[in-house]
């Protein structure tokens, strides 16, 4: 297994555009966790199984019907032979996500394949809520990517061209239940360096990851 650096945060705080910059400049691969949980959500809503249905929803995490897999530019997800990368990005599928994200179940299913992304690699970038808490607490060095709500809602509401508003109330939602269910919360993980991005644009955030990775590695 290669060395782990993680990347949590709420939702839109940038996480996935910095794990791609970090892992390109260290020339390792990087994943997107919450991939996971979106891509079994958007597998049951396919398949019209309730996201209240624990048993079914447990059978479908492990079968093949669906797949994660690791790419430069983001974190693909198969649906069958279908590359269904885009249509999980909705924010339909993130809520989704988060609601089946609770069931310790499904957590615990999805956690080997979360940790095999670091084996046969010589270092990996992990991003989600819990990467440096659970799925990699040894991990080599830990950040933690905040932003004002606002700040957040606004770049994926530019992303996505959805109303702002609207995105904001969605967010807090996700970001309530993210933070506060029982199993694996969002939490800043101890020794992590915590960022929040609000005043500061994209080179100034990648740089401080940088400065911080460097002092952790070497
Ligand atoms: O990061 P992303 O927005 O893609 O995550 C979608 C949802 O998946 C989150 O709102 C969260 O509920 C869940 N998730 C999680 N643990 C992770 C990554 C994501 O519970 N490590």
């Amino acid at each position: 297994m290669g060395y782990v650096i993680t990347i949590d945060g709420p939702a839109a705080s940038g996480k996935s555009s910095v794990s791609r910059e970090l892992a390109k400049s260290l020339e390792i691969p990087w994943v997107s966790t919450g991939a996971f949980y979106r891509g079994l959500a958007y597998a049951a809503l396919r398949q019209n199984i309730a996201l209240t249905d624990r048993e079914k929803l447990s059978e479908l995490a492990m079968s093949n019907e669906w797949r994660v897999e690791m790419t430069p530019q983001k974190t693909k997800v198969w649906f069958g032979q279908e590359d269904v990368t885009e249509m999980i990005g909705q924010e339909t599928v993130g809520n989704a996500a988060s609601t089946i994200s609770h069931y310790p179940e499904i957590r615990q299913s999805l956690l080997d394949h979360q940790r095999n992304c670091a084996v046969g690699v010589k270092g990996l970038v992990a991003e989600g809520r819990d990467c440096g808490t659970v799925i990699f607490p040894r991990a080599e060095v830990k950040i933690y990517i905040t932003a004002s709500s606002e700040n957040r809602a606004g770049r994926r509401a530019q992303e996505l061209g959805l109303d702002q508003k609207e995105l904001v109330k969605q967010q807090e939602k996700r970001d309530h239940q993210d933070s506060t269910r029982k199993v694996a919360p969002l939490q800043v993980p101890e020794g992590a360096l915590v960022v929040d991005t609000t005043e500061m644009n994209f080179e100034e955030v990648v740089a401080q990851v940088n400065a911080f990775v460097a002092s952790k590695l070497n």
